[in-house]
């Protein structure tokens, strides 16, 4: 335990400091960014030590984890509280139980699914539960593979409106998951991305800020593109990750 605390700690500054760089180059500063700490393959005591070492936002891609993490953090008094972040597949009777817990759903696939979100954030806005439309982003396919989910590039354009009309959810921006494995395939599809983003932006006059983009492999590349939001979890956590 003390090791992996020290490993994760200094993991944390050597991140930090390539983000620094990667935005240097792209003339943008560290506030621009947002790291989330990626914790589903770790339990709570390791998320406890990323929370020392001075991470303050993390993202599960169950339900079930984020709630049973959570629940274990708000009962240690002596813990900082932090956000979480919903950035998997999110079932329609899995709604509920994130509604109020996350801070940001990143993962909104299909029409289908931001319409059940909406519907049941609203019902809890009206009953008081929620003080507010629950912040989300839409996930998008870019690369086009075939084992990724999210909204075709094509279908974010032609139902952008329809969404952004929805009651009860406030959309933010983007999200996608480059392929891994080549930087120059994952530089287009992140610049693919800023670019949809502009493109939604002047369509519908609303601002989508929000980029979430960039994995262990890929966050340099993604601060260099505009990522706004970098979601890490093997570089954070896991000891046998090497950063090249
Ligand atoms: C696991 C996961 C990550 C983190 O991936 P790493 O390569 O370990 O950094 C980011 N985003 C999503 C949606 C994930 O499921």
């Amino acid at each position: 335990m003390e090791t992996n605390a020290d490993m994760i700690a200094a993991r944390r500054e050597e991140i930090l400091e390539r983000i620094t760089r990667a935005l240097a180059r792209a003339d943008r500063t560290v506030d621009d960014v947002t790291l989330v700490a990626v914790s589903k393959t770790v339990g709570t005591d390791e998320v406890v030590a990323a929370i020392r070492a001075g991470y303050d936002t993390f993202g599960e891609n169950r339900p079930q984890e984020l709630v049973r993490k959570l629940a274990e953090l708000n009962a240690r008094p002596d813990v900082a509280p932090v956000r979480f972040d919903m950035i998997g597949n999110l079932q329609t009777n899995k709604i509920n139980a994130v509604l109020g817990r996350a801070s940001l759903i990143h993962s909104i696939r299909s029409l289908h699914l931001a319409q059940a979100v909406s519907s049941r954030a609203q019902r809890r806005i009206d009953t008081g539960e929620l003080a507010g439309p629950v912040d989300v982003l839409l996930e998008v396919n870019v690369s086009g593979e075939e084992s990724k989910s999210g909204f075709a590039p094509d279908e974010v354009r032609s139902c952008v409106e329809e969404l952004m009309e929805l009651s009860g959810i406030s959309i933010k921006g983007l999200m996608t998951m480059a392929p891994q494995g080549d930087k120059d395939v994952a530089r287009r599809v992140f610049s693919d991305l800023r670019d949809l983003r502009d493109e939604l932006e002047v369509r519908t006059g609303a601002r989508l800020r929000e980029l979430s983009c960039g994995m262990s492999e890929d966050f340099e590349v993604a601060c260099e593109e505009g990522s706004t939001i970098v979601r890490l979890g093997r570089v954070v956590f896991d000891p046998a990750f090497a950063l090249q």
